[in-house]
């Protein structure tokens, strides 16, 4: 294993900053073939330090932000990751950011940092399906990727990506699809932005939505977001979860609907007369592809819903949470969904 030092000297390169949050990428197991693990053991420093090769990609600085696994992620974690990036960023000392991050959450900090990152230059998730003690850890050349790409200029306006599995994801489009497997991330909706194999990069679009120094939104000075709650429409969906989310200080209300954002006809009303009372519901879908249309088989003009047009769940409450920082109508939040 190569010293630390040597890994942190290479001064002609371009300036990686590497933010790490733990996840799997940083886990551990007893074995090296046992499924049980825990997340967020290893720390960026030695991860580094043993990626083979690196030393000629880039000039690395690593830093511990967090080290959870990712189902304990936190808007304070997400918040003082965006304003460190920024900070980064400003300072001109940084050509471009990896965050390592566990993949069950990985969309959600994804699409919240494409939201409130202020610079164009590139910004780079990655993670692994495999603890970093496990045979065929995954993790480790997701790292080295996940650098190349941080370290490249093109890479830059392309918003918050994703390398995994020599994949390159947009925020926007990315989702976790499998529990267990490498390839789980997939980008059902757009489409990848491009691949990368062993540091060889091939782009192939450029993301359509607002994103990082094009968008509105900021967290800068943010303590705390509104409360918005996901709901998953189901069969026979009780429509009392949306007043219990209401009494509990939800200000929106997600509808992980079925099909094309529905749900049934007592949830419709149920959460219509929350809307009455200024509530927003944004109406998603439980599917993994495809939009969320207005006015299908809902009428959300007359019942004042939003629709969520292309985002899950999960990130459409990212993107209420940010909108509700500030006063803004129904009709403003309508429209933030179709451009972010
Ligand atoms: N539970 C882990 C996490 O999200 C899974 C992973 O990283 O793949 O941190």
């Amino acid at each position: 294993m190569p010293p630390a030092s040597k890994i942190l000297s290479n001064k002609n390169l371009p300036r990686v900053m590497i933010l790490a949050t733990g996840g799997t990428i940083a886990g551990k197991a007893a074995t090296k073939t046992q499924a049980d693990y825990t997340s967020g053991q290893i720390s960026v420093k030695a991860m580094i330090a043993a990626l083979p090769g690196i030393d000629t990609v880039a000039d690395v600085r690593p830093e511990q932000i967090a080290n959870v696994g990712s189902q304990d992620m936190t808007f304070d974690i997400m918040t003082a990751l965006a304003n460190r990036i920024n900070d980064v960023l400003a300072s001109g000392k940084i050509d471009g950011v990896v965050v390592t991050h566990g993949t069950d959450t990985m969309e959600e900090t994804a699409h919240f940092l494409n939201l409130t990152v202020k610079s164009a230059k590139p910004v780079i998730m990655t993670g692994a399906m495999r603890p970093y003690t496990a045979i065929s850890a995954d993790g480790p050349l997701n790292l080295f990727n996940a650098i190349t790409v941080a370290a490249d200029p093109e890479a830059e306006d392309r918003g918050v990506l994703v390398v995994m599995n020599d994949r390159i994801h947009g925020a926007h489009s990315l989702t976790k699809t499998n529990t267990t497997s490498v390839e789980t991330f997939l980008s059902p909706i757009n489409g990848l932005i491009g691949t990368v194999n062993y540091g060889q990069i091939q782009y192939f679009r450029r993301p359509f939505r607002h994103h990082t120094h094009r968008s509105e939104f900021s967290v800068q000075g943010v303590t705390a977001l509104p409360r918005v709650d996901i709901l998953y429409a189901c069969a026979d969906m009780p429509p009392d979860l949306i007043d219990c989310s209401v009494a509990n200080g939800a200000v929106g209300i997600v509808i992980a609907g079925d099909g094309n954002g529905n749900m049934n006809a007592a949830t419709v009303k149920r959460a219509a007369r929350a809307a009455e009372k200024g509530i927003f519901i944004v109406r998603s879908s439980r599917v993994p592809s495809g939009k969320v249309g207005r006015n299908v088989e809902i009428n959300d003009d007359r019942l004042k819903f939003v629709v969520s047009d292309e985002l899950n769940p999960a990130k459409a409450r990212v993107l209420l949470m940010l909108a509700l920082l500030k006063q803004r109508s129904r009709e403003e939040i309508q429209q933030l969904f179709y451009h972010y």
